[in-house]
């Protein structure tokens, strides 16, 4: 093992990758990411044992969590037969808990984190609910690269190009081991691979979906429903996530997690200025 920076490179051995996802251990875009990956490198497949969309981060902190290893078989198929060797886990917890239990305890250290291919767009403001982004940082956070991948499309998605743009880039990693750390959400357009147009690097759009709530029963019966279905069209113009994905390019957003508004910073000095001397005169 070799240390770049905050970077650990296993140089003497195949490339060694993490891949989890917030769609479930059987969801079909895990298991083409999989089939990709294993051609670049070995695969360890650590992901909830259940459909998870949308829980962000959250991790489970107050109850034990199980993990099974699970057929590659099954999943791969009948014809499996991989360059390197796959493995699959399922975890009964968040695909935040999977990234963690994977990087601290299953499989250890990896030269790649990747989570997806989630079924739908992770885009703009939306990312802070993804499951798919929140397993991803977890990888991000341990200083390993870092890819959170999505198709646009919930229904009927295509997962071949990026299955495909997976392999390349892993191919690409295992050839020259070293270099930049990155913490990429790409999003890949739901079409063949020969209508996508290009690969764009984008910044992350405004808001894209906005939830509504529907009531349903009455008096102690009564819930709610709510829904993430409201596409909202916030700040999404060219050289954002959303239009490229609109305009049938791939998408490729580097992040970094610093939320802080420092733009503002100077301004809310000035609206706290009082409030020292009103917080210390507060017992009299
Ligand atoms: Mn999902």
């Amino acid at each position: 093992m070799v240390q770049y920076g905050n970077i650990t490179v296993r140089s003497d051995e195949a490339l060694k990758i993490l891949l989890t996802n917030d769609d479930g251990i059987h969801a079909p875009g895990l298991w083409a990411a999989a089939r990709a990956l294993c051609q670049a490198g070995e695969v360890y497949v650590v992901a909830p044992d259940r459909e998870q969309s949308g829980v962000g981060a959250s991790l489970t902190l107050h109850t034990p969590i199980k993990v099974q290893e699970v057929s590659v078989a099954q999943h791969l198929g009948a014809d499996y037969d991989t360059p390197h060797e796959v493995k699959a886990y399922s975890v009964e917890g968040t695909p935040g808990d999977s990234c963690i239990l994977a990087l601290e305890q299953v499989v250890g250290s990896v030269d790649l984190v990747v989570s997806g291919i989630n079924r739908g767009s992770n885009l703009g403001w939306d990312i802070i609910v993804s499951g798919t982004v929140g397993a991803a940082i977890q990888g991000y956070v341990r200083g390993y690269r870092t890819i959170a991948i999505s198709v646009g499309s919930v229904q009927n998605p295509q997962f071949e190009g990026a299955a495909r743009l997976l392999e390349l880039l892993g191919r690409q990693l295992a050839d020259s081991q070293h270099g930049a750390n990155f913490f990429l959400n790409i999003n890949v357009p739901s079409i063949a691979l020969q209508q996508v147009v290009g690969v764009q690097v984008t910044r992350l759009g405004g808001r894209s979906y906005g939830e509504s709530v529907r009531e349903d029963g009455i008096g102690e019966q009564k819930r709610y429903w709510i829904s993430r279905n409201r596409p909202v069209q916030a700040d999404n113009g060219e050289g954002t996530d959303m239009w490229a994905l609109t305009n049938n390019r791939i998408s490729v957003t580097p992040l970094q997690l610093s939320l802080s508004n420092e733009a503002q910073m100077a301004d809310i000095k000035d609206m706290l200025t009082d409030l020292p001397r009103q917080l210390l005169n507060y017992q009299d």
